[in-house]
């Protein structure tokens, strides 16, 4: 019997075992082994519980590598997997929403985890949860698995879908990438992706629990690397919100940034003159309003004082009358510049991705087998591959997970 082995339960996992088992000969069997006591525990987390499966209009922009060109070849081959009509030919009803991310129709993130584990059993997927993989060698063409528990699985061809280090109480904690370390591939350093930022705690002191809209534009001194939309969210350590866990991957050490800093312009839709004008105007509006007053109805009152005060305009008790034009503009100048400085990670619990990994021109680009290791297969975030939130990094996992299993499944009906 020949056997192949699949080694984490999570999207790529799951997916790579299906795949493995729908394309095996009938000699070939494959187990899949997962350390948490439940499959697909991340994947119940991902979408706030929806599951943002898949996006219809992914290409290499939309993700972090060092290894732009194989990602594009590897993006080729997973767009010729087709993961809607996978999903709808493996039974999950799915839509679009905006912007093309797809969604299961339920918006249940449980429905994806309980359908795809209802095909792993009608494939004959052996199933074993409560299972750490703890060991990967190989002795001429046998891989040998060890377990926590003391259990040795042999396989002939190995699927390494354990993660990478992000999100460690879903079960993830890089064991998939440390075990290519192991196997003497060339790695990208590993930082936390799509994950709030720390910054010059003074910046944001008093400002927790506030949310704003804004175009938030990452800067490293001067130059501007990346702009995105959206809701800003205050905390009492830095910034947070989707438009700020995109801009976290610039923070790679890819870039080599020196003086990263985010600048958000809580008025994007005004030219600074537009905006100093309708700073200077408003002023008739509100006869013997305090500057704070004044704010009220403009912007949120707690963000334009903490922008006042960033700009040094003084006492924000004085009336909005006494303020002249050359303070106007320079305060119409911190509302579409409001900097933030000194940006770090919060660290892996809080990172929905792991950036950086196996360097991607390690594997093969239609397979993800590793280069001269045949049988040896990493997916998933375990590759130096991660995207921007929206579906792309599902559709990564899931993508090169079903490739891998349909190789490791066609390759063994040869040997
Ligand atoms: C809160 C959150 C929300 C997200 N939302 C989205 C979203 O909506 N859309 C999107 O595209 N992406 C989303 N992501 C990212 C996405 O979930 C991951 O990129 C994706 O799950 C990676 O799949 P994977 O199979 O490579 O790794 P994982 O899903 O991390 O699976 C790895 C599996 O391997 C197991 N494992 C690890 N080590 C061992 C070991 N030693 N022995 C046995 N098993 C082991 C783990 O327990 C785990 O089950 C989100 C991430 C988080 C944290």
């Amino acid at each position: 019997m020949k056997r192949i082995l699949v080694l984490g339960g999570g999207a790529s996992g799951i997916v790579a075992a299906i795949s493995a088992a729908e394309h095996a000969a009938a000699d070939t069997e494959v187990i899949l082994l997962e350390q948490n006591a439940k499959l697909g525990k991340k994947l119940l987390a991902t979408g706030n519980g929806r599951c943002n499966l898949d996006n219809l209009h992914c290409s290499t922009d939309h993700y972090f590598t060092s290894s732009r060109e194989t990602a594009a070849e590897m993006l080729e081959y997973i767009a010729q997997v087709n993961l809607p009509q996978w999903f709808a030919a493996h039974g999950l009803l799915c839509r679009e929403a905006d912007e093309g991310r797809l969604y299961p129709y339920s918006n249940q993130a449980a429905d994806v985890v309980n359908l795809l584990t209802y095909r792993l059993k009608q494939t004959g997927v052996q199933i074993y949860t409560d299972c750490r993989v703890t060991n990967i060698n190989r002795n001429h063409s046998v891989y040998i698995i060890n377990t926590a528990d003391g259990a040795e699985f042999y396989g002939d061809a190995v699927i390494c879908a354990m993660g990478g280090n992000a999100g460690p109480q879903f079960g993830s904690e890089g064991f998939g990438i440390r075990a290519a370390f192991r196997a003497n591939c060339l790695m990208e350093p590993l930082y936390p992706c799509l994950v709030p930022l720390k910054c010059n705690p003074v910046q944001v002191q008093g400002l927790s629990g506030i949310r704003v809209k804004a175009e938030a534009a990452l800067y490293d001194g001067d130059t501007h690397l990346h702009t995105e939309n959206g809701e800003i969210q205050f905390t009492d350590y830095g910034l947070s919100g989707i438009a700020i866990m995109q801009l976290s991957g610039w923070l790679g050490p890819q870039y080599n940034l020196n003086c990263p800093n985010i600048r958000l312009n809580l008025f994007p839709h005004y030219t600074a003159a537009a905006l100093t004008d309708l700073l200077f105007s408003r002023v008739q509006q509100m006869p013997g309003a305090s500057v704070a007053d004044y704010m009220v109805g403009l912007v949120h009152p707690q963000a334009g004082l903490a922008v006042w005060q960033a700009q040094q305009l003084g006492d924000s008790n004085r009336t909005a009358d006494s303020v002249t034009r050359e303070e106007w503009d320079l305060f119409a100048h911190g509302l579409q510049n409001w900097t933030f400085t000194d940006l770090a990670d919060i660290g892996w619990k809080h990172a929905q991705t792991t950036g950086g990994g196996i360097a991607l021109q390690q594997l093969e680009s239609h397979s993800f087998q590793l280069k001269d290791s045949p049988g040896l297969y990493f997916t998933g975030e375990t590759a130096d591959c991660t995207g921007y939130c929206g579906g792309y990094n599902l559709h990564w996992a899931f993508g090169s997970g079903i490739l891998a299993g349909k190789h490791a499944a066609e390759t063994l009906k040869n040997i």
